[in-house]
């Protein structure tokens, strides 16, 4: 097992033991696969061992989550503020999953700041910001989920995590690993994946729920992303993808429709660094991904106000479509070099 701070992980126990209030789960804003898995996994496992927990989204979560034990039961904040207001005045611990930094959190963001109990940061991200009271900040996990499940081992709650909280767990590593595509390279993540189907999780049943949901109109969508709003830099190993309103409008676009676009040009030989933007009312939401060495959470960081890991990592711009897609492309120079030298892992 990868080491752990094992007083940090004793006075997690002890503060949990001690605890007469609420526990309360927050997962990062537009929540992910890993971020809903960690928060509902978890929240099952402290119910199974009689803690009163509630989960709170900063926002809604996609549908192909919604299968998950506990999602039926989870608070969205905008729209449940005073709701969420109320619980998270009376709590006792505030549980941050999948997110280091306060303002992954929107709206709910001063309400944690300003919070008197406990808070707790379980995470899986470069660079803490350093906002929790107990922080175990571990960037060389594959997800917050496998985290999430040796947290809970070597806390001494094995017992409490039955079927429901398996399939969460497992579920969040294999979306932040896009299906054990990436951030798999360490044994550990697939014992603990090992671990989770003796529990009896079925693998292909939980990939299926997530993956095979899709819609005739989503289909569509990729296909017409793919041949009309792709552009590959050959000389850069590079590739851009946008999406505007005006095609998302043609083809019915539902939130959550371009999840997992960013990822395929990647599948282009010798492309290991992908940007996608998507066109929204209020900004443009950038994502990137790389293969290998290039750190596209720098990228983000340095040009698109964001940030994330080595190779996934995001930001949002405020500008139009055109003039991002046009500073995406002239970024391309400054970074030959390193483009160029990167290796795959
Ligand atoms: P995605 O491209 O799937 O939205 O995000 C990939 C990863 O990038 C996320 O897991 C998260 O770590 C990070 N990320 C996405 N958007 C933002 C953002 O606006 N700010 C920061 N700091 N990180 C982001
Ligand atoms: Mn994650």
């Amino acid at each position: 097992m990868k080491p752990f701070n094992t007083d940090n992980i004793k006075q997690l126990r002890a503060e949990i033991d001690k605890l007469g209030g609420t526990i309360v789960l927050v997962p990062h804003i537009n929540p992910d696969g890993d971020a809903i898995g960690s928060v509902l996994g978890l929240a099952n496992i402290l119910k199974n061992a009689g803690k009163q927990v509630v989960v709170i989204a900063p926002n809604h979560f996609p549908e192909f989550l919604k299968w998950m034990k506990g999602s039926e039961e989870l608070v969205v904040y905008v729209n449940a503020r005073e709701k969420a207001q109320k619980i998270i005045a009376e709590a006792a611990m505030i549980c941050c999953l999948d997110f280091n930094h306060l303002s992954r959190t929107g709206e709910m963001k001063e309400l944690i700041e300003n919070f008197e109990g406990q808070r707790v940061m379980i995470d899986h991200h470069p660079y803490p910001q350093g906002f929790a009271d107990l922080e175990l900040s571990h960037p060389d996990y594959s997800s917050t989920a496998e985290l999430v499940f040796q947290v809970v081992k070597a806390m001494g709650y094995e017992q409490y995590i039955d079927l429901a909280a398996a399939e969460c767990l497992f579920c969040g590593i294999m979306t932040d690993t896009g299906s054990f595509d990436y951030n798999v390279s360490d044994p550990q993540t697939f014992n603990t994946v090992s671990e989770l189907l003796a529990l009896g999780v079925n693998p292909e049943d939980i990939h299926g729920r997530v993956f095979d949901n899709y819609s005739v109109d989503r289909m569509r969508l990729m296909g017409h992303c793919l041949s009309e709003c792709m552009e590959v830099f050959p000389e850069y190993h590079a590739a851009v993808m946008y999406l505007s309103k005006e095609t998302k409008a043609r083809f019915n676009y539902q939130k959550g429709d371009n999840e997992g676009f960013v990822n395929m040009p990647l599948s282009i030989k010798d492309i290991h660094f992908s940007a996608f933007f998507t066109e929204n009312d209020d900004q443009i939401k950038a994502s990137f991904r790389s293969k290998g060495e290039f750190a596209v959470n720098e990228f983000a960081t340095a040009h698109f106000n964001g940030g994330g890991h080595r190779n996934a990592a995001g930001g949002e711009v405020f500008d139009s479509l055109k003039a991002v897609v046009d500073r995406f492309r002239k970024l391309l120079p400054e970074y030959a070099e390193e483009l160029k030298r990167t290796k795959l892992d």
